[in-house]
């Protein structure tokens, strides 16, 4: 097992956008194997994006606890939106902190898996929010951007 630091807010990488994998060689493998690691080893951890360790790559990990297990996405693009729901939502790298974020209520996303197959996946609820949420850290974006009203609760961690 390897866990890597967290990058958290006020660190600029945070605000980068990242870039396509273009081949998914052993240091791409190994990222989401240690990305994988950090995430469970965290508390609360459901989802982690490459930037969150300090790699600007198109690359996020999910395990929500689901029938799904661990899903990897490597170059995600969401295909379609569908409707609204609202959701409190945390980050391993804004600790201490969680605020109403709305998303859609539906999603469909493609992506490649570590074997660079395509695949497709329709998510609700849950899912949808963490695709959403992790997708946002690809694009320099933080849910505290789009906390509801501006609002943002201190919690104890
Ligand atoms: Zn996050």
């Amino acid at each position: 097992m390897a866990l890597r630091n967290i990058v958290v807010e006020g660190d600029p990488l945070l605000r980068k956008v990242s870039r396509p994998v273009d081949q998914i060689n052993d240091r791409i493998i190994k990222l989401l194997d240690d990305m994988a690691d950090t995430m469970y080893y965290e508390n609360r951890g459901i989802g982690i994006a490459a930037p969150q360790v300090g790699v600007l790559r198109r690359i996020f990990v999910i395990d929500i606890g689901d029938e799904h297990g661990k899903l990897e996405f490597i170059n995600p693009e969401i295909t379609y939106r569908e409707g609204s729901q609202v959701f409190c939502e945390g980050c391993l790298s804004v600790p201490g902190k969680t605020a109403d974020v709305e998303r859609p209520a539906k999603i469909r996303v493609k992506a490649l898996n570590r074997k660079g197959e395509e695949f497709e996946l329709e998510a609700e609820e849950l899912l949808a929010v963490c695709i959403c949420h992790e997708y946002d850290h690809l694009e320099g974006i933080l849910y505290i951007d789009k906390a509801i009203d501006g609002v943002i609760n201190e919690v104890e961690s």
